[in-house]
């Protein structure tokens, strides 16, 4: 069901149970005040109509009796009054009874003889009559019983007109509610509707460069616009990556296998005969397998990384990691760059030892590369109160600041000398490395004087990464 619709169902249920409460409450308080108003009508009445015959009544002489003025003088034309004696004798009635009489119940009248007044509800073939009865005293002596009635139909009426105007406004108030409630969930929806469909004709078109047009509303629209605006902003790059990463991957396989063919052809051209030839080509043919293999093994690496591939953690001593990196990075640099332990503390974490130690090679491997004959390449440790900090400096060509923010993404390389060297994968796996371990490489670098990769790891694994790339450039 719509939401529009459920919206106006609920709402003017809502409505609808309101109005009934309030309508039955407002019936049921109009109906007993109106009884209660009856009712002390009717005992004022009888009141006055007993202080009256005490003035008026006359005592006979002659029979011993007190003569009763007639009841009528006290009547209104809707009130009916008559007076009955002990014995259950109607003594006198207002005119207005006619040939009628107010019906007698000997129950009451017994309770009425004995002091008590009481209040009844007779119906009669013409409507209800209420009627109040009480003793009329003649010193201590109950000399008759004074009734007083008044139809009920009045009331009724009433009643019937008031029920009758609050079941049609109810339903009045209802239908206005659920056209109105209709019209109102239609207008309030009808944003989210021409973002539904802009939303499908994007999807549709395959066309992730689209935006939803941006209502500056300040509401929840505007903040589900924005929202999927970001997301498609961020679809848009995934699938932009996905399409870099295929043509950079096969670029990347084509150099290789374009040298092995090339190397192929010269042996099958008679290269294989002669030893040296042949030497060269299997040397070549060998260098480029490694590089394809060491490829293959690092987007295998990455791509076990964005599934979520889990660290083997365990208790690392970094200085044990950081010595055996300072002595392969020794032989990596053969006597070309002079490589050198710095400040060493001792420091053990919970973490992955060959990732690691992979970390490390990256960076050691990257540093001696652009690092000129004659250079240093330094390898320290220091342990702070909070982080643990491995740095690897150079003295080499440093960074561009304009490279710095992208050295980190993956198959990026610096251009140096026109030529585009590696596979722009190491810096990438690092980072991912230093962040499977809460942690974060940050880089330094001054063109032409060198740079210093740090890798920071929270000493308590929970420590938020430290403030990311700085740089300086000259
Ligand atoms: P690759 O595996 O091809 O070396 P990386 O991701 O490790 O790629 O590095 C990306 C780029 O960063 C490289 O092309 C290189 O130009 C630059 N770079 C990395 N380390 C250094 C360094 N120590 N000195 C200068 N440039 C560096």
């Amino acid at each position: 069901m719509p939401i529009r619709i459920r919206l106006t169902l609920w709402y003017t249920l809502l409505l609808g149970a309101i109005l009934i409460i309030f309508s039955t409450a407002l019936y049921l308080v109009l109906e007993f005040s109106l009884h209660a108003q009856l009712d002390s009508a009717l005992r004022d009445r009888a009141q006055q109509v007993v202080n009256g015959i005490e003035v008026q009544a006359v005592f006979d002489q002659e029979t011993g009796q007190v003569i009763i003025p007639e009841a009528d003088i006290f009547s209104s034309s809707s009130i009916f009054i008559q007076i009955v004696d002990s014995e259950g004798q109607i003594v006198t009635k207002s005119y207005n009874l006619g040939d009628h009489s107010i019906p007698i119940d000997n129950q009451l009248l017994e309770q009425n003889l004995n002091g008590e007044s009481s209040l009844q509800t007779i119906t009669k073939q013409n409507g209800m009559m209420r009627i109040y009865s009480e003793p009329i005293y003649l010193g201590p002596h109950v000399l008759a019983v004074i009734q007083v009635g008044q139809s009920l139909i009045t009331i009724e009426n009433l009643m019937r007109q008031v029920l009758l105007f609050l079941i049609a406004g109810t339903a009045f108030a209802l239908l206005l509610a659920a056209l109105v409630g209709a019209f109102l969930a239609r207008k309030a929806l009808q944003p989210i509707e021409n973002i539904n469909q802009t939303a499908g004709q994007i999807v549709s078109g395959q066309d992730l460069k689209q935006r939803l047009p941006c209502l500056h509303t300040n509401d929840e629209i505007e903040r589900l616009t924005e929202t999927i605006n970001k997301m498609l902003q961020r679809l848009d790059n995934f699938f932009q990556a996905q399409i870099r990463l295929s043509a950079d991957v096969s670029h990347e396989l084509r150099t290789p296998l374009t040298a092995i063919r090339g190397n192929v052809d010269l042996l099958r051209r008679g290269a294989a005969n002669n030893p040296d030839e042949l030497d060269e080509a299997l040397t070549d043919i060998e260098g480029e397998l490694n590089r394809m293999s060491r490829l293959v093994a690092d987007l295998l690496l990455l791509s076990q990384a964005d599934a979520g591939l889990s660290l083997r953690m365990e208790t690392v001593e970094l200085d044990t990691i950081v010595l055996d990196v300072y002595r392969q990075a020794r032989i990596i640099a053969a006597d070309t760059v002079h490589v050198q332990l710095g400040h060493e503390d001792q420091a053990v974490i919970q973490g992955d030892a060959d990732r690691l130690r992979q970390l490390l090679i990256n960076l050691v491997i990257n540093a001696v590369k652009h690092t000129q004959p004659g250079g240093t390449v330094t390898l320290s440790l220091h342990r702070e109160t909070e982080w643990i900090r491995i740095t690897v400096a150079d003295t080499g060509r440093g960074i561009a600041s304009k490279d710095l923010p992208q050295i980190f993404d993956r198959f990026y390389r610096v251009q140096e000398d026109g030529r585009i060297s590696g596979s722009g994968l190491g810096l990438s796996i690092a980072q991912w490395i230093a962040q499977a371990h809460n942690g974060q490489i940050t880089v330094d670098s001054e063109i032409n004087k060198g740079s210093t990769f740090t890798l920071w790891l929270p000493r308590n694994n929970k420590k938020p990464v430290p403030e990311a790339v700085s740089a300086n450039h000259s």
